[in-house]
């Protein structure tokens, strides 16, 4: 299939392999995933892998949490199968920020305030125990997975923004213990070397992984457990039958006791329960060639990970060689992936950072999250008997396979295991009005207006 030219939808769509490029000419940038570059090609996962009539659990989506679900099931000698519409891990699991860190979207003062203190803790003792077992397997595989254990600047464009944020950490510092160290107009200069921050906070303890080597890693560590993982077979629909379930592909169907919807933010017709509850976001990236020394220090000199903490805000980091930057942002904005938002995405890093005006970009690509109306994860079985764990709302890399570890033990019938605060009774749908395609855009370009730097004549 061709893609349309001012269209980005097949690349970031599960349709076709994210590591084919559909715009490689000259100067123009790739359509595809900066991170696809560095995975192995696809052979192993092609569509006529032969598929077995029944097994235990089947598993629809082969990204992060699918895979780690499969691990941690056939590691228990489970007969798992999970199966992916496409490439797996070709989903939001190869297109992210690499950015590892203890955050959701609500704040810890927020929760503090809404649910009380030992609420608030207990949801982010959770958001601990994922970044822990990331880092834990950051600490072992390294390289493998492209990990660095870096610090993360957050900044502030406004002076409410700037009292907000740096509220928010010195909580987060008194009762959670983080370190973290605020910044002034002054020290915010080292760490962004742009005009529009007024200070920050960095938070010193985060990381960052190569979504493409971290993708490949957790896949090879399922299929050597034992799981089989097929690519290119997208389920159409499910059945309920008296001991399991019937699932139903474009190639066969297949019966099992079990299933685990792992489908996040590429959730389709095929599932419509989980449609009618998770509100699908595209974000956008593109990546810089490499750029030399003297660019890293007029520009990021401390090569962090970093984001804004605007509504709509965007997110950076460099390739673990040092050599890139990976932008990101303009979320929501564009239901249609359009190639000018990747065009609108590289004017905002050119006029954010006026250092760069003449940079190059080589890679850029769309990928698509998962809201939900509560901004909580979820994990739990469906009244359909379906088991499930999705609903990331942009932290997805530590979060989905923790969520995933949660659901295996669920299958398992571990209850010590599976206990979770993100295991909660309900899992409300979202209002007719947000499942509309041009609410979400809508709203988020109004924020992005809303919270533009003070004077700025243009919302980024
Ligand atoms: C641009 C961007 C930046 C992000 N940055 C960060 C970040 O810095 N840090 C962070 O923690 N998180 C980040 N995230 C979020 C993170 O990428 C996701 O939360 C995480 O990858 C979710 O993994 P998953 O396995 O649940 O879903 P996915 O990786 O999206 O996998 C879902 C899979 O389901 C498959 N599927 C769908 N329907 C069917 C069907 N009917 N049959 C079979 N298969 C099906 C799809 O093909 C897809 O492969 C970002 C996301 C985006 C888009």
């Amino acid at each position: 299939m061709t893609p349309p030219s001012d269209s980005i939808r097949e690349a970031a769509s599960y349709d076709v392999s994210p590591g084919v490029s559909s715009d490689t000419s000259g100067d123009a940038m790739a359509l595809h995933p900066y991170w696809a570059d560095a995975r192995p090609h696809d052979a192993t996962f092609d569509a006529h892998a032969s598929l077995p009539q029944k097994c235990d659990v089947v598993i629809v989506g082969a990204g992060l949490t699918g895979v780690e679900a499969a691990r941690v099931l056939a590691d228990a000698g489970r007969d798992v199968l999970a199966l992916d519409a496409g490439r797996p891990g070709g989903g939001a699991s190869t297109r992210n920020g690499g950015q590892i860190g203890r955050n959701f979207k609500h704040a810890f003062g927020e929760l503090c305030d809404t649910l009380g203190e030992a609420t608030a803790i207990g949801y982010f003792g959770e958001l601990r125990a994922a970044y822990d077992a990331l880092a834990g397997l950051g600490a072992q595989a390294g390289d493998a997975i492209g990990w660095r254990k870096c610090s993360r600047v957050i900044g502030a464009m406004s002076d409410a923004h700037l009292v907000r944020l740096t509220r928010e950490y010195v909580r987060r510092a008194r009762l959670l213990g983080e370190e973290i160290d605020v910044l002034d107009r002054t020290r915010i200069a080292d760490e962004l070397g742009s005009p529009l921050y007024l200070g920050g906070v960095r938070v010193i303890e985060n990381g960052a992984i190569h979504p493409g080597l971290y993708m490949e890693f957790m896949l090879q560590r399922a299929i050597s457990a034992g799981a089989r993982i097929v690519g290119h077979t997208p389920v159409t629909r499910m059945e309920r039958t008296r001991d399991g379930f019937v699932v139903h592909t474009a190639r066969s169907v297949i019966a099992c006791r079990d299933v685990l919807i792992a489908t996040n933010g590429y959730t389709g017709d095929a599932l419509p329960w989980f449609k009618q509850r998770l509100a699908p976001i595209n974000s956008y990236m593109i990546a810089t060639e490499p750029l030399d020394d003297a660019t890293w220090r007029d520009v990021l000199p401390q090569r962090r990970t970093y984001h804004d903490n605007r509504r709509r805000s965007h997110f950076m980091t460099f390739s673990p060689d040092g050599a890139r930057l990976l932008f990101g942002g303009r979320t929501g904005s564009d239901p249609s992936m359009s190639r000018r938002t990747l065009a609108a995405l590289a004017d905002d890093l050119r006029f954010i950072f006026p250092k760069l005006a003449d940079v190059r970009i080589t890679h850029g690509w769309a990928g698509r999250c998962a809201g939900t109306r509560d901004l909580f994860p979820h994990v739990g079985v469906s009244p359909q008997g379906m088991h499930y764990a999705l609903g990331y709302c942009f932290s997805g890399n530590a979060m989905g396979p923790y969520l995933a570890r949660k659901a295996a033990a669920r299958i398992l019938d571990r209850p010590d295991e599976a206990q979770t605060l993100f295991d909660n009774a309900s899992f409300p749908a979202l209002p007719l009005l947000a499942r509309n395609r041009w609410t979400m855009p809508a709203l988020l370009n109004y924020y992005a207006w809303a919270d533009r730097p003070k004077g700025l004549a243009r919302a980024i």
